[in-house]
C-alpha cells in the first residue's frame, strides 16, 4: 500500500524547496483559503474514480473548491436546504439559477419592482431568447396565482428592495407546486436569519452576499440554496459553463463575516425600526416604506426585518439638497455594510428609461432609499433631521 502523504506530490515536482505538509487543518478556528485553480492525482485510477464520480475530491476551482464548498454548505445548512452553490455575484446566481430552468417559449411570472438588475437581465437578455416575462403586483396574491399555470418559473423577492412591497410566499409556493412551477426567492433582504422561504415551500433561494451575509462592503458574491435535485440542475446544466465562480478569498471573507451576521441583523432590525418610526412621525415624510407597517400576510415569514427601506418625503422637501445635507449618512446604492446610505429615486429615474424598473412600474421622485448601517439609530436620526431642516424650501 502506498503510505507516501498526499503533498508529496509537491516533493516530486519541486525536489529542493518542498517542507512536507500535513492534509488537513490543524484544527484551526479559522478555515484555510484554498488559493488553488488546480487539485493533484497520485494516480490514473484516483483521476478516473473521481471523473466517473465513483469518489469525491476537488479537481479545479471553476467546479469546486473547499473554500467556496465551506460558505455553500453552511448557507444550505442556514437555509434548510440539501445544498447551495456559490457565485461571483448576486446577479451570477441569479442568472444560472434562471437559465438552468427556461428555454424559448417559456414564461416566468415575476414581481413587478423586481431588483433593478434582475430586471434588465430579463428585458435585455431573457427576451432575446424567447423568453415571456409577466410582470405582477406581487402584492395581489390571488393575480399571483391566477398567472402560475404554465409557467416555467416563478421568480420572487420579499420584499422588493426600491419600494418594499410584500408577497405571500406560503400561499404562491403551495399553488406553484401545484401547478409544477419552479419558485425562486431573493432572500438578500431578510437573510436566513430571519425569512426560510424553503420551509414554506419555496424550491429556491437566492443571495447577493454583496449585503448582509458579506456585511462589511468588501465583496461581491452570491449564493443560491435548495434541493439537491435543484442545484444538480444548475451544477450540470449552467455553473461551471459560465464561470462566474466565487474565489477561495472572498469566499472565506464572506465566511469570516457570517460569525458576526446575528449581532448585526439584530442591529439592523432594531435601528431600523427606530429611524423608521421616527420618519413616520414627522410632517416632511409623507410615507415609510418598510414591511413593518404594512398590512400584508407577506408579513408572516419574517423573523425580523432588515435595516433597508424607503420613504417619501413631501413637496417642501428639495430632494437633492436634502441627500446633499446628510453627514454620518453617505450617498451610495449598495446596502447591508455598516455605512449607513441614501440612494434618492429621482437619481435612479435618471438612468435610461426602456430598461428602467423605477420608471417602468412607477417609482416617485420623492423615495428614498435608506440603509440603516451600524451606526447608533439616534444619530441617524440628528443626520436626518439636520438635513430636513436644510432641504426645506
Ligand atoms: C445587490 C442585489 C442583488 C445582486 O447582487 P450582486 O452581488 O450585486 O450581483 C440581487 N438582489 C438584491 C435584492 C440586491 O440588492
Amino acid at each position: 500500500m502506498n503510505e507516501t502523504p498526499r503533498f508529496d506530490s509537491y516533493r516530486r515536482a519541486i525536489p529542493d524547496t518542498l517542507i512536507p505538509v500535513r492534509d488537513d487543518l490543524f484544527d484551526a478556528a479559522v478555515p484555510p483559503i484554498y488559493q488553488t485553480s488546480l487539485f493533484l492525482f497520485e494516480s490514473y485510477r484516483e483521476l478516473e474514480d473521481v471523473f466517473s464520480g465513483r469518489s469525491k475530491k476537488p479537481i479545479y476551482s471553476r467546479g469546486d473548491n473547499p473554500t467556496v464548498r465551506l460558505l455553500e454548505r453552511r448557507i444550505a445548512q442556514m437555509e434548510g436546504a440539501e445544498e447551495a452553490r456559490a457565485f461571483s455575484s448576486g446577479m451570477g446566481a441569479i442568472a444560472a439559477t434562471i437559465l438552468a430552468f427556461v428555454g424559448p417559449g417559456d414564461r416566468i411570472v415575476t414581481v413587478r419592482h423586481v431588483y433593478s438588475d434582475a430586471f434588465r437581465f430579463f428585458e435585455k437578455v431573457l427576451k432575446r431568447f424567447g423568453v415571456i416575462i409577466d410582470y405582477i403586483d406581487g402584492t395581489d396574491t390571488e393575480r399571483m396565482i391566477a398567472a402560475l399555470p404554465g409557467a416555467r418559473l416563478a421568480y420572487l423577492e420579499n420584499p422588493t428592495s426600491m419600494v418594499f412591497e410584500l408577497q405571500d410566499l406560503t400561499a404562491i409556493g403551495e399553488a406553484a407546486r401545484r401547478h409544477g412551477v419552479v419558485t425562486i426567492v431573493d432572500n438578500s433582504w431578510a437573510t436566513p436569519l430571519y425569512q426560510n422561504p424553503i420551509a414554506v415551500g419555496i424550491d429556491l433561494v437566492i443571495h447577493a452576499a454583496s449585503k448582509y451575509l458579506g456585511g462589511q462592503s468588501d465583496t461581491v458574491a452570491g449564493l443560491v440554496a435548495g434541493s439537491r435535485a435543484h442545484i444538480d440542475r444548475i451544477n450540470g446544466e449552467v455553473f461551471p459553463y459560465t464561470g462566474a465562480k466565487l474565489s477561495p478569498f472572498e469566499a472565506w471573507l464572506v465566511l469570516k463575516n457570517l460569525d458576526t451576521l446575528p449581532l448585526r441583523m439584530r442591529h439592523h432590525h432594531e435601528a431600523g425600526l427606530e429611524v423608521a418610526s421616527w420618519l413616520n412621525s414627522i410632517d416632511a415624510v409623507t410615507n415609510v416604506m418598510h414591511p413593518a407597517f404594512a398590512e400584508h400576510p407577506g408579513k408572516r415569514t419574517f423573523k425580523g426585518y432588515g435595516g433597508l427601506f424607503s420613504f417619501e418625503v413631501s413637496e417642501q422637501i428639495d430632494v437633492a439638497a436634502f441627500v446633499d445635507a446628510l453627514r454620518l449618512v453617505r450617498i451610495g446604492v449598495s446596502w447591508g455594510g455598516p455605512e449607513s446610505l441614501v440612494v434618492p429615486a429621482k437619481a435612479a429615474l435618471s438612468i435610461s428609461p426602456e430598461t428602467n424598473v423605477f420608471a417602468r412600474f412607477g417609482v416617485s421622485d420623492r423615495t428614498i432609499r435608506l440603509n440603516v448601517g451600524l451606526h447608533d439609530a439616534k444619530n441617524i436620526i440628528a443626520d436626518l433631521e439636520q438635513a430636513f431642516l436644510v432641504a426645506t424650501r
